[in-house]
């Protein structure tokens, strides 16, 4: 019996069945690599699902974490601290915008306090999109459309509206006078990193303005460098033009792994709650805003925007010369890749065995959201095993010609 075996058995009589058997368990981290309780090493491509900006015990992090710690842990939000407003300065600077943050522990509960916010707006109709994901809690689901997520536990709260995606029509029809926002992922990186038209979000604001109606951008998964550029929004890749969302809700990345989301309003939207509107007893404490500071200064000073964008150029351009790739998608290290058989589930068990841990978003289609430190020799180690992965998940090479074509999808 190995480690790993008895630590699964274990886990299997002790935590609730909601995630399924874990695929490994893991003991320790260093960079883009993780090791698992058998001292079995892999380089990390997943980075705990766009997470570890950083990758795993970055010597900075730790640093702040640890010196914040030793000096003050937690207070409540009764008190403030100089981390929490220093961040909060810091996100609005970045966003470009006069903004007002509201801090949470997580991506649900950033969109929970956006999605409360949007009520004092005096309007309730939501106006969200196919494929979407913004987490868990009853008010993020009643915003996300996968039908085997919400069903379970409908009803949920209402006067939501689901479009398709990268629709600028499906829009213009569904947004009226009685909407309170459009609420939209840049790319949607739970269905499969998907990419919408150029010229979709500004479509969306001009969209939502002539209704009076606030544009909410879910940046959770895409936001804080992840596409190469601090949001995905401001990215010339993504989006034409300039926009100035009203609302911008953020989490994974932006504390490397502490848990922390922030929603971020700008413009009067900033200014709707009211003292008592709205709480968290967690929710922007020293450690996590001194981590997210931490993470900020080290992409500012390490370079990682244009990193995470060369290495993504290069795991795409590597990845999508296999003819079993027929299409790479995606910005920076938000890697999205579609097979030609419905074998992710194949390709995932077959890249761990290999030594990389990789996501199946959908039965087709791939996520890559690695460290923003992985290094070109990760990169090139896992192209150089990339073949051999989907030959040993059993996709076939007949009869597929010409190489994977790098496209914006849909
Ligand atoms: C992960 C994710 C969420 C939910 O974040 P949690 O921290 O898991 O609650 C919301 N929106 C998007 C776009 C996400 O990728």
């Amino acid at each position: 019996m190995t480690v790993t075996s008895e630590w699964t058995e274990r886990y299997a009589g002790a935590l609730m069945n909601a995630f399924g058997t874990p695929k490994l368990v893991l003991a320790r981290g260093a960079g883009a690599h993780v090791w698992d309780a058998d001292g079995r090493e892999y380089v990390d491509l997943l980075g705990g699902i766009a997470v570890n900006a950083l990758g795993h015990a970055h010597p900075r992090l730790v640093a702040a974490v640890t010196d914040q710690l030793q000096t003050l842990g937690h207070i409540s939000n009764f008190f403030a601290s100089a981390p929490q407003i220093t961040l909060a300065e810091r996100l609005g600077a970045l966003l470009g915008a006069d903004s007002r943050v509201f801090f949470t522990n997580s991506g649900a509960e950033a969109n929970e306090a956006a999605f409360k916010l949007t009520r004092r707006t005096g309007r309730t109709k939501i106006v969200a999109t196919t494929g979407s994901f913004h987490g868990r809690t009853m008010g993020a689901l009643a915003l996300t459309s996968k039908a085997a997520y919400r069903e379970p536990f409908e009803p949920l709260p209402g006067d939501v509206v689901f479009v398709e995606y990268g629709d600028v029509a499906a829009l213009e029809a569904a947004v009226d006078t009685e909407t309170a926002a459009i609420l939209l992922e840049p790319i949607q990186g739970e269905a499969g990193v998907i990419v919408p038209p150029r010229d979709y979000l500004p479509a969306a604001q001009r969209i939502a303005h002539e209704h009076g109606a606030l544009l909410w951008l879910d940046e959770v998964q895409t936001g804080v460098g992840r596409t190469g550029a601090w949001f995905a929004h401001q990215h010339p890749d993504l989006v034409s033009g300039q926009i100035a969302p009203d609302i911008v809700t953020l989490a994974k990345g932006l504390a490397g792994g502490i848990p922390i989301g922030a929603c971020i309003a700008t413009h009067g939207a900033g200014k709707l709650f009211d003292p008592g509107n709205h709480g968290t007893t967690f929710g922007g404490n020293p450690v996590a805003a001194a981590a997210a500071l931490a993470v900020l200064d080290v992409i500012e000073d390490d370079g990682l925007l244009d990193h995470a964008t060369a290495m993504g150029e290069r795991l795409r351009r590597g990845l999508g010369v296999d003819p079993r790739v027929l299409e790479t998608r995606g910005s920076g290290l938000l890697v999205g890749l579609t097979l030609s058989e419905q074998k992710t589930a194949d390709v995932v068990t077959a890249a761990q065995d290999a030594g990389f841990l990789i996501n199946g978003a959908t039965a087709e289609r791939i996520r890559l959201a690695p460290p923003l430190v992985l290094t070109e020799a990760d990169v090139d180690a896992f192209v150089a095993a990339w073949p051999l992965i989907l030959d040993q998940a059993g996709l076939e090479r007949a009869g597929l010609d010409g190489a994977g074509t790098e496209g914006v999808a849909p």
